[in-house]
């Protein structure tokens, strides 16, 4: 038995880092193109070229995110077209009041959740990496509300990426002004087809996020395919 046992062990694949859960995952150019090809739904649109007056302050970009080093090389933010679409109409009937949208991310490939999840451990704030994030197929927005003219956030309960109870939903011990500008996010991404979740005001996934395919390609290899 301990022989079988042992040979066993030797005998298992090497994981592949990039892809340690062997998730079936759209990681070439090639790939992608031929998604986009059978059905053109499944291109990733850039947000700023795709929705006029939307703001990016794409934080993994940056060092200002939980990690503390610069995960994308651009500030971007891209989302599956079905998803930006939305999100356009959401911006539409937020401008009717002189608000609109500002991006803290959109689309993360595959490889910068395998980075998070070593920062943060946590499945409440993180996707773990054997399933995948639904931010890695393109589904999933992070986002809050500003002023149009002046550029300022409406006052939510937390700043973005705060892993405590005051980011999640039912979080009640808040001024009224604050519970008014988090309801006002929910009511216009919910009547626009995103879905809430429990943990966190500023993230939204695009309903039926199921259906697509979790993706790692960098904003430079999208770059390469788009243009
Ligand atoms: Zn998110």
């Amino acid at each position: 038995m301990l022989w079988t046992s042992a040979f066993l062990f030797v005998s298992v694949p090497q994981a592949n880092p990039k892809n340690p859960h062997n998730l079936p995952i759209v990681n070439t150019t090639k790939e992608y193109l031929n998604l986009v090809k059978k059905d053109s739904s499944r291109v990733l649109a850039d947000l700023e070229k795709f929705i006029p007056g939307i703001v990016l302050d794409v934080r993994y970009a940056t060092t200002n995110n939980i990690t503390k080093t610069v995960l994308y090389k651009q500030q971007r933010a891209f989302l599956l077209k079905p998803a930006a679409e939305k999100l356009k109409k959401v911006q539409e009937e937020l401008a009717e009041e002189g608000l609109g949208l500002k991006i803290f991310d959109g689309y993360r490939p595959y490889a910068v959740t395998l980075l998070l999840w070593d920062a943060v451990r946590d499945d409440r704030y993180a996707a773990s990496p054997d399933k995948g994030s639904r931010h890695n197929r393109g589904c999933a927005v992070d986002l809050t509300i500003v002023n149009l003219k002046t550029g300022t956030e409406l006052e939510m309960p937390t700043p973005y990426d705060d892993f405590t109870e005051k980011a999640h939903l039912n979080y009640m011990k808040l001024p009224k002004q604050v519970l008014q500008n988090r309801e006002k996010l929910i009511n216009v991404m919910r009547k626009h087809g995103f879905e809430t979740i429990t943990s966190e005001w500023w993230h939204y996934d695009l309903k039926g996020w199921s259906a697509y395919p979790l993706l790692d390609l960098s904003f430079e290899e999208l770059d390469t395919v788009h243009n």
